[in-house]
């Protein structure tokens, strides 16, 4: 069997780990806590880095912290995760959405001054796949009409634009570390920020808004989003190997740009933009309109196989949750439609092998002949 992902835990994890237990330091107060923000942020160059329990919960955090409220416009991507989408909605906020570009499978920064109104309040910034998203185009429109960026960057670790790195862009910067991230906690997010009020606020809100005054007397709505000190062990173990595993990830998705290179009826991804090179979060295809096959099809073939895939992203235009709400009826998103209708992403974790790579490709070629 080749999983369509399986992370690597090869460094310092179980040591780390093993000090947890032996320490008794187990929850969010553990000493790993601190050390893991600290060096996780100092590695995006950003001040504050508030560690949390998931990278969902990061991104309402983050639109909790920039103040997203009732009427306010947020302009996303319609091509995402939901996270993004869940956490303006159950600020009460609306998402406006923005399509794809066709190539990088990112927003189309061009589409997106025309998105904005008089009740325009931030652009979230999600970073696909893994190349990021034109960033001075969307600071420069941001900066003219008065809008905060958020970041999510979940997909971005090590990755960086025009030299600067991804996670360092806008007021607030969100990342994941679920088992398929360049790194991961098994389950894990981090908020990071430069702004000293803003990262206070994010630690209230991570910890059920307590107040370091008065403990048990809250004046605003918070959640348990904290990070245990098992969690954090593992990240920090991870993170001494972030460069290696960028360089894995930038080597997988290299071979199978090179093994697909004849293929004929796929898109592939682009390896570099004039800002970035492809880090290969994951790595996906997109069946051409030549090719007569659909993603289910040839991920029932691979299953066969035993070989893993996933569909890609639904789009947020047709997630029936929002329809329901009367959110998106009638709006269409061509380029977000077909990545949805044509998209699969194969095998692309850091245990996966040069040998697997290269079977995962034959499979490939034999199912689309
Ligand atoms: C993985 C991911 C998330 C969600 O992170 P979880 O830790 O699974 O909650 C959010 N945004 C993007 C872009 C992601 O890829």
């Amino acid at each position: 069997m080749i999983p369509v992902n399986t992370p690597l835990l090869d460094g310092n994890e179980k040591k780390y780990l093993l000090e947890c237990i032996e320490t008794g330091w187990i929850s969010s107060e553990g000493p790993f806590v601190k050390r893991f923000e600290e060096e996780f942020s100092s590695v995006v160059n950003r001040k504050h880095g508030i560690a949390c329990a998931n990278g969902s919960g990061a991104l309402d955090i983050a639109i909790a912290a920039a103040k997203i409220g009732p009427g306010d416009e947020v302009i996303m991507p319609a091509f995402t995760i939901i996270s993004p989408a869940f956490s303006i909605v159950r600020a009460g906020g609306v998402p406006v959405l923005i399509d794809s570009d066709p190539l990088t499978w990112n927003m189309d920064v061009d589409q997106i001054e025309s998105k904005i109104t008089a009740n325009t309040k931030a652009i979230v910034v999600v970073h696909i796949y893994g190349l990021p998203v034109d960033m001075d185009r969307v600071l420069d429109i941001a900066h003219r009409h008065g809008l905060t960026v958020i970041e999510d960057a979940a997909e971005m670790h090590g990755q960086s634009y025009r030299g600067r790195p991804c996670g360092n862009f806008g007021l607030i910067s969100t990342f994941s570390f679920y088992p398929n991230k360049h790194i991961t906690c098994g389950e894990g997010g981090m908020v990071v920020t430069d702004d000293d009020a803003v990262a206070e606020h994010c630690r209230g809100l991570r910890n059920l808004c307590f107040q370091p005054q008065r403990r048990f007397i809250h004046e605003e709505l918070g959640w348990n989003y904290r990070m245990t000190n098992m969690q954090a062990a593992v990240g920090l173990a991870q993170l001494e190997h972030l460069d290696a595993h960028v360089k894995r990830k930038r080597e997988i998705g290299e071979r199978y740009l090179n093994r697909m290179a004849a293929f004929t009826g796929l898109e592939l991804p682009l390896s570099k933009t004039d800002y970035a090179d492809n880090i290969y979060w994951v790595f996906g295809i997109v069946l051409a309109d030549s090719c007569t096959a659909t993603p289910e099809q040839l991920a029932k073939q691979l299953a066969e196989k035993k070989i893993g895939t996933r569909p890609f992203f639904w789009p947020m235009h047709w997630q029936p949750v929002f329809n329901k709400q009367g959110l998106f009826r009638n709006e269409r998103y061509p380029v977000a439609e077909r990545l949805a209708q044509r998209g699969l992403y194969l095998p692309s974790g850091l245990g996966l092998t040069n040998h697997e790579i290269d079977q995962v490709c034959e499979s490939l070629q034999s199912a689309l002949s």
